[in-house]
């Protein structure tokens, strides 16, 4: 992706990009070769296959209504998802599916469909929500919208707390701080969390 954007990468990149990766067969060492090897490769835009290697401007336009608006969808069976943008609209959908469940980044959620074979009629999505999003540095302290991720908040928290950052390179994967939240983190209450010991440590208050 890097070489497609003109960029180079270091070799810390490419072992924090593969972090979250299992490889079963071959090892990792043949990956991260091949990686290097296609660094050195000119590239050039697919014109066989254009779909593969660029967004039309269609679909750009479509995803910039995607992120403004509010998503609901509905499967056959009754199963249902909603993906509101505000606070207000999330308040409202809550008052009327009290039962629905929240969703964030879904790292720990999907456990229970995968490891407790749980199912969800109504799922409730905070991850677009503009309230819940982002840090706001309020003199020596930090405000974290719940729907934040790792990868969004993290340069703003190790500006005033260098420690979090060798914690947070231990934390998941690259693929899961991409992903996960701050608000799932302390909102799934696991005794295995990583998040609430140091925020305890540091006075912090919801
Ligand atoms: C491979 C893997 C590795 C992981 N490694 C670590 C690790 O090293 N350390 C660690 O601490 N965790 C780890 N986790 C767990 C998980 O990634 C984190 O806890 C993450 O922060 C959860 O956030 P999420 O947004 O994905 O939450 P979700 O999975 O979306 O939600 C988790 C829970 O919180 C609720 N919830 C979510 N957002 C809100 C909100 N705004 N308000 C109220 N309730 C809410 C949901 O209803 C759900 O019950 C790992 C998970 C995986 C799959």
């Amino acid at each position: 992706h890097a070489n497609r954007k003109g960029g180079t990468v270091s070799n810390h990149q490419i072992l924090e990009a593969l972090s979250g990766n299992l490889c079963r067969c071959t090892g990792y060492r043949p990956i991260i070769d091949a990686g290097k090897d296609a660094m050195v490769k000119e590239w050039t835009p697919d014109t066989e296959h254009p779909a593969a290697s660029m967004v039309p401007e269609s679909s750009e336009s479509a995803l910039s209504q995607f992120h403004r608006n509010n998503i609901t969808m509905e499967a056959t069976g009754g199963a249902r998802y909603d993906a509101p943008v505000s606070l207000d609209d999330l308040r409202s959908l809550r008052r009327t599916y009290p039962d629905s469940r929240l969703v964030a980044g879904s790292t720990d959620l999907a456990l229970e469909i995968t490891q407790q074979l749980s199912s969800f009629d109504h799922l409730v999505s905070v991850e677009r929500i503009t309230e819940l999003k982002g840090c706001i540095r309020e003199g020596d302290e930090l405000v974290i919208g719940a729907a934040t991720t790792y990868q969004e908040f993290r340069a703003s928290l190790c500006d005033l707390w260098p420690a979090f950052d060798a914690m947070l390179d231990r934390l998941g994967s690259l693929q899961i701080r991409n992903r996960g939240t701050l608000g799932g983190n302390i909102a799934n209450a696991s005794p295995i969390g990583d998040m609430p010991p140091p925020l305890i440590a540091l006075n912090a208050f919801l």
